[in-house]
């Protein structure tokens, strides 16, 4: 088979195999990239129009047990310049986030026992208490099944959390003894099972990765089929063992964020912060490859600088309500509404 027929043949059956992933990766021409954009942009305008989805992102705090080598917040990143936002910060960055138009929050923080399940019960029942129209979206990293269990019935609706990659042997590459590739894919599976709105994802261009290592992550999403797949280039981190690294491709992002809208046509697909920083107008061609979900920055821009995941990540100088009216005029200029209902996945 051609390209372009394995194209054909996943627009229409939401499926190919492992090697056949590989092959649409390996092979693919300028054209094919094209036809596949165009055909993903279509099935997508069928389901949402011309919506982008927005998620307010408020990082609460850059304290981490773990030691990803990628990562600018590991542990053994003595540089790095750490924080933590108290409950009152993070409820009043919600209630900014409100009156901007927000109605999703995403809380996300390095894997820091200071945010004890008591503490962000409280938290969440609070902007419940303050928004019952909002949805909270939680990124805070692997928890017990109890920890998970209990945010749940404080009222987190969803929860975000990258597989990464689904080669147990990448996984070991990109992580530090001690850390468990088989755990993190066990917590997707209990959130999922005690009722959130799920989010998987990974990054492209990661070192050591592969067109086979993809493949596995194309599979794992059409099998999985997570509600939300964040996924954005690898950048380096200077104080990071994969600082001399180079990053991934925007090409390369927006070449998988269009498959994926084939693999599961209605999935939310963020065009990430990630994306935006390797190009300046990076979230505005990943929607234009099939994303349907920005997630602009609403931490107090005292700390923005610190949750620095990756090199020159963007948007750490405006203030919330300048992100806001930037991503709208951004969407505006490639044809795209920003709208500001849950936006909730339709299924
Ligand atoms: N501690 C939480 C949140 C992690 S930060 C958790 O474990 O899920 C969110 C995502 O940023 C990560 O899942 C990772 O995929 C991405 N990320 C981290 N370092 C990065 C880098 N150097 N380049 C690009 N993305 C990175």
């Amino acid at each position: 088979m051609t390209v372009k027929e394995l194209i054909n043949k996943l627009a229409v059956s939401h499926s190919l195999t492992a090697q056949e992933y590989r092959f649409l990766l390996d092979e693919r021409s300028k054209d094919d990239e094209e036809y596949l954009k165009e055909l993903a942009v279509a099935a997508r305008k069928d389901i949402y129009g011309s919506a982008v989805f927005v998620r307010g992102l408020i990082e609460i705090g850059n304290y981490c047990k773990n030691d990803c080598y990628y990562c600018g917040i590991r542990r053994s990143n003595r540089s790095c310049d750490r924080y933590r936002l108290l409950p009152e910060q993070i409820t009043e960055c919600a209630k900014q986030g409100y009156s901007l138009g927000f109605r999703t929050f995403v809380l996300q923080g390095g894997e820091d026992p200071f945010y004890s399940d008591g503490l962000l019960c409280d938290v969440i029942k609070e902007i419940k208490k303050l928004f019952p129209d909002c949805a909270v979206t939680l990124s805070l990293g692997e928890r017990s099944r109890e920890s998970f269990l209990a945010l749940f019935e404080a009222g987190a609706d969803r929860y975000l959390l990258r597989h990464e990659t689904a080669s147990k042997e990448l996984y070991n590459k990109l992580h530090p003894e001690g850390m468990s590739f088989d755990n993190r894919m066990n917590c997707l599976k209990e959130l999922r099972s005690i009722g959130y709105q799920v989010g998987a994802g990974f990054m492209v261009g990661s070192p050591y990765q592969t067109n086979a290592e993809l493949a596995l992550d194309l599979k794992f999403i059409e099998d999985f089929k997570p509600d939300m797949c964040g996924i954005g280039p690898f950048i380096p981190h200077k104080d990071t063992p994969f600082a001399s690294f180079r990053a991934g491709t925007l090409k390369d992002t927006c070449f998988l964020l269009s498959v994926i809208r084939l693999i599961y046509p209605s999935i939310l697909l963020p065009a990430t912060t990630a994306l935006g920083t390797i190009h300046p107008r990076g979230r505005e061609l990943g929607i234009l490859s099939g994303a349907n979900v920005v997630m602009p920055n609403l931490s107090p821009v005292t700390v923005r600088k610190k949750y620095e995941l990756y090199d020159n990540k963007i948007c750490t100088g405006e203030e919330s309500a300048e992100c806001r009216s930037c991503l709208e005029m951004r969407m505006k200029s490639v044809g795209y509404e920003i709208v500001t209902d849950r936006g909730d996945i339709k299924k």
